[in-house]
């Protein structure tokens, strides 16, 4: 079975689309690893990304592998496991930025579909429910207020014993949003057929539950 999770940045959907994962004992592929990646090789590498010829070239020099150790997820980017590199501010918007490109959309389709067709999984990103897995049983579009999300974000850097900045961390999910839901290739759009979660007023484990259930009732149609 497939579950898709497509939602704004900070809409909780990684954190959710876990703990359902566990639940369910669906594998969890989140997509954003990915594309963070990816941009974590283009900063490296200081890629002239609006040269398409330099940014066609770094791609083939890049090569993502997703291994699951105890069904956690790790990105390695060339062999180098860089699950933690890639969660910086710096490495948010750059994905944001490289992943509207035509060249770093194709290098992960196949890579994302491949993992889909071969495994229950949840699978969370931006274009999943109306790009990756169209034919998902069950599509899920999560959203969050922009302040919400914003004080999500605060809570998880100061839980990580970072010094956040709420005025930068608004700034840059706006920002995102803007990118995600204005670009030409595969925008982030809620799919037709996916229902519309609002986590704003919800608790991790009420989302969660009303995850389950979806699947759960999906599973029992089939
Ligand atoms: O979900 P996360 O915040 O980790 O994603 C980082 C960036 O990767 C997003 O802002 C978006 O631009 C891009 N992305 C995408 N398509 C996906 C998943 C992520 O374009 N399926």
């Amino acid at each position: 079975m497939n579950v898709a999770i497509d939602g704004p940045a900070g809409a909780g959907k990684s954190t959710i689309a876990r703990l359902a994962a566990k639940k369910l004992g669906f594998l969890y592929v989140d997509t954003g690893a990915m594309y963070r990646a990816i941009a974590l090789y283009l900063l490296w590498d200081d890629t002239d990304i609006e040269n398409e010829e330099s940014l066609k070239k770094a791609l083939d020099r890049i090569n993502i592998n997703i291994v699951y150790e105890k069904g956690v997820q790790h990105v390695f980017l060339n062999f180098q496991d860089v699950s933690a590199e890639i969660r910086s501010e710096k490495v948010s918007i750059m994905a944001s930025k490289t992943s509207a490109l035509q060249p770093v959309r194709d290098k992960l389709l196949d890579l994302q579909k491949s993992i889909a067709a071969s495994n229950d999984v949840i699978m969370d990103g931006r274009d999943i429910g109306t790009n990756i897995l169209p034919n998902a049983e069950v599509k899920i579009y999560l959203d969050a207020s922009t302040d919400v999300r914003a004080k999500r974000r605060y809570d998880e850097m100061k839980a990580k014993g970072e010094s956040p900045d709420m005025e930068s961390i608004k700034k840059n999910i706006i920002l995102r949003d803007e990118q995600d839901m204005n670009r030409k290739i595969a925008p982030l759009r809620k799919a037709e057929d996916a229902v519309l979660i609002d986590s704003s007023d919800m608790s991790i484990d009420q989302v969660v539950d009303r995850i389950v259930a979806l699947v759960n009732k999906a599973g029992e149609k089939a």
